[in-house]
């Protein structure tokens, strides 16, 4: 059973990137106004996520790692999308399954916080109280220690750790009332340093650099009509004097970060018929529809999305991102 278990784990948390993607939504879903990242080695050795959000109760702690335990699930039923979250209380009990987990959690009002750490979905130990401030930590150590083969790949392959900073680069400019901290284990700074403000530009020019921040110009839409969709955009995208090699494109539907390819590749062709030599755009953009309108692949590592009407969505943005490049550009 520990080896069935191994290998459905190991489908949830294929890398350290989707290990550190789940805890940092444990903690955006905990309420937390500040989350800090630490890694080493490439999330091989340590992942260590701490927040300063509501905690854990003790009474929960020895569940927690159980495979489908969530204190979620009502918010879920409530948006008629369970199905579309898939793996829904699997995150913290997969990453049990192929690494050391030691959680440390205080919850508000309490003296004292708690630690303990969990194996193949269960506690090792009775949780022992210990000193904590606020909010949660969790630490993952040896990440596919009884996976030869998918350690020797992530070894071997460029590290990790610049997804993770990629990750929390884009988390950082969408929940801008939250402070991000991403820093690589030894390391004297931190690659992913913002601290909540209410200016998104801010947030922008704080993560990505004034090149990219100066270059953009907002954008925003909504549409009522009911017969078509009904959705909300806003975001920001480069004008002509951003130039670069490749496309980057944050994306969060109904705030969860996600990619389209469709979106993607249609606002490409927006930039290459207005702005030829500016024609790989930075583009963040947050999009709110009605939830059951949105089909999140169930595989919980595959971020694309798929939307019902998308063509229909898709072809609105762009004709709202045309004019705004033509404008710019005179
Ligand atoms: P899910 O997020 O789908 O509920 P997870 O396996 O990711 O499932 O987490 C299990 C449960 O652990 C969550 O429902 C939540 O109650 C609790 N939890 C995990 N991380 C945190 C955190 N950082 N702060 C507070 N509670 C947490
Ligand atoms: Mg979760």
């Amino acid at each position: 059973e520990s080896v069935v278990n191994r290998i459905a784990a190991g489908e949830v948390i294929q890398r350290p990137v989707s290990a550190v993607k789940e805890l940092v939504e444990n903690s955006l879903d905990a309420s937390s106004t500040s989350i800090s990242v630490l890694v080493k080695d490439g999330g091989l050795k340590l992942i260590q996520v701490s927040d300063d959000g509501h905690g854990i109760r003790y009474e929960d702690l020895p569940i927690l790692c159980e495979r489908h335990t969530t204190s979620k699930l009502s918010k879920y039923e409530d948006l008629q999308s369970i199905k579309s979250m898939g793996f829904r209380g699997e995150a913290l009990a997969s990453m049990t399954y192929v690494g050391h987990v030691t959680v440390t959690t205080i919850t508000r009002g309490q003296l004292h916080g708690y630690r303990v750490s969990y194996r193949d979905g269960v506690m090792e130990n009775e949780p022992k109280a210990c000193a904590a401030v606020k909010g949660t930590q969790i630490l993952i150590e040896n990440l596919f220690y009884n996976m030869v083969a998918r350690r020797k790949t992530l070894q071997n392959s460029a590290d990790d750790y610049t997804k993770i900073v990629d990750l929390l680069s884009r988390f950082a400019i969408h929940h801008i009332d939250v402070s991000f901290s991403c820093r690589k284990h030894g390391a004297a700074r931190a690659d992913v340093h913002s601290v909540a403000t209410p200016s998104r530009l801010n947030a922008i020019r704080s993560v990505y650099g004034l090149s990219v921040a100066q270059n953009l110009i907002k954008i925003e839409a909504s549409d009522n009509d009911p017969s078509s969709s009904v959705f909300e955009m806003d975001g920001f995208i480069s004008n002509s004097n951003y130039v670069a090699k490749k496309t980057t494109m944050v994306l969060f539907i109904n705030d969860r970060l996600v990619e389209c390819t469709a979106l993607k590749r249609a606002l490409e062709v927006v930039y290459v018929a207005t702005l030829p030599k500016a024609s790989k755009p930075f583009i963040y953009m947050s999009i709110t529809l009605p939830p059951e309108h949105v089909d999140v692949n169930v595989h919980p590592t595959k971020r694309e999305v798929s939307l019902l009407n998308q063509e229909v969505i898709v072809e609105k943005i762009q004709s709202v991102v045309e004019p705004v490049l033509r404008n710019s550009n005179e």
